[in-house]
């Protein structure tokens, strides 16, 4: 049942071609807060503008008031760990030519803004070095054009893997693993040379810390503005200090491919226990799917680290996919059940299929997060994780004009449920459910 009954209303002014566009009567999150207040951005730039500017400096009305009857306006939605979707793994090169690849990714970001996902990072699994060096060159941050018919747009490439632990590696296959021994020459062979250089195709990289190597692989690449990530590892407390004392901002879906908590040695876990004094504690990815974590791990993970979490989809290329068993890369099967995915060899989990804004309605459901603080772990928290806090993941003049409009529904039992009502991209409307 919705909280209230929403008059929804576009007022178009004729012979006005400022491409200035007024919400009005909506509720922004803002920091930990809900602020009633208008928000202006222009379709001309896609960015965000200062109303008071506007209107006072300039004296130009807006071209278009779009009220959205008291609903909530969000910053778009930030996914940083997306494996594929809608048939489409990023990590599989089609057969018939790389031109297809393109297509497919293309396909991707087209249905994924729908999702009130607005940017993300496309991310590859552990591969052979010519699946990285195929793939790379098409999924680097890709909303230089300003188009919103483009989709989602890519911020960068995740690149999970292929430096990982071996006996933390998932539904990875082992025998692409690689340890990085001679640091960032090994990398450079691996990636290829020129995704390396600046402007980097790449990201973000998920590694193994305690791997020969690693540690001055994680200053090279932090040195080259590419991000760092603690995963897929059997690091000790002291071994994953050391990694973010290189350079690693984050750890990759928190609880899971890594050694449990154990009370003589925290493991990667510990990181977020760590005083501030001593090194800063790092960013986390969390899965809030209902399969990969119960809902008190990562009630206690928010509560140690509110400002660190982030929630990830880890979605794969089954999401949205009929119940089934497909084949994946590598020779392997996957079992699709519902949300359930699991390897038909051994019944490891084997990714989710969940959407993000549902990660973050469970994340509402499970932790007593305010709707601002529940948006910010898919908004702000992501943003600065990538150091795009002035352009993505916020409602604040200058930004990118990448919204979500969003329906806050609640059940007779309190259950919250947050549903996207429409998507817009660089000040254009791309989604309307209605
Ligand atoms: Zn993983």
């Amino acid at each position: 049942m919705p909280l209230m009954m929403p008059t929804y209303r576009t007022v178009a002014c004729p012979g006005n071609s400022s491409g200035v566009i007024k919400f009005t009567n909506c509720l922004l999150v803002k920091g930990d807060s809900l602020v009633d207040g208008d928000l202006w951005v222009s379709s001309m730039t896609g960015k965000i503008l200062n109303g008071q500017e506007i209107l006072y400096e300039h004296r130009t009305a807006p071209e278009k008031i779009v009220n959205l009857g008291g609903r909530i306006l969000s910053p778009g939605l930030i996914d940083t760990q997306l494996n594929g979707a809608y048939g489409f793994d990023f990590s599989v090169i089609p057969e018939e030519a790389t031109a297809a690849y393109g297509k497919g990714v293309l396909r991707v970001n087209r249905s994924l803004v729908a999702t009130g996902v607005t940017s993300y990072l496309p991310t590859l699994t552990s591969q052979p070095p010519e699946v990285y060096q195929i793939a790379l060159p098409f999924l680097g941050p890709s909303g230089n054009a300003r188009d919103a018919s483009y989709g989602s747009e890519s911020l960068g490439a995740h690149c999970e893997g292929p430096f990982l632990n071996p006996t933390k590696n998932g539904i990875h296959n082992a025998s692409v693993l690689q340890e990085p021994i001679n640091g960032l020459s090994d990398l450079a062979n691996c990636y290829g040379p020129t995704n390396l250089q600046t402007p980097s195709p790449i990201k973000l990289i998920t590694l193994a810390p305690e791997l020969p190597g690693a540690l001055s692989s994680i200053q090279a690449l932090t040195a080259n503005g590419i991000h760092v990530s603690i995963g897929h590892s059997e690091a000790s407390y002291e071994e994953a200090k050391a990694g973010v004392k290189a350079g690693a901002s984050m750890i990759t879906h928190l609880f899971n491919a890594m050694r449990p908590l154990h009370h003589r040695n925290p493991g990667i876990f510990g990181l977020l226990g760590t005083a501030s004094h001593s090194i800063r504690k790092p960013y986390f990815g969390i899965i809030a799917d209902g399969i990969h974590l119960h809902p008190t791990s990562i009630k206690i993970a928010w509560n140690a680290h509110p400002d660190g979490l982030i929630l990830v989809t880890d979605a794969m290329r089954l999401a949205g996919m009929p119940d089934g068993t497909y084949d994946w890369t590598n020779g392997s099967r996957i079992i699709k059940n519902g949300a359930l995915l699991t390897l038909e060899e051994n019944g490891k989990i084997a990714g989710s299929s969940i959407q993000l804004v549902d990660c973050v309605t469970n994340f509402l459901n499970w932790t007593g997060a305010s709707v601002p603080e529940a948006l910010k772990a898919v908004t702000e928290t992501p943003a600065k994780m990538l150091g795009l806090q002035d352009v993505k993941g916020t409602l604040n003049e200058g930004a990118d004009a990448d919204m979500v409009v969003l329906d806050l529904q609640e059940a007779v039992g309190g259950e919250k449920k947050l549903v996207v009502d429409e998507v817009w991209k660089f000040g254009v409307k791309v989604f309307d459910r209605i």
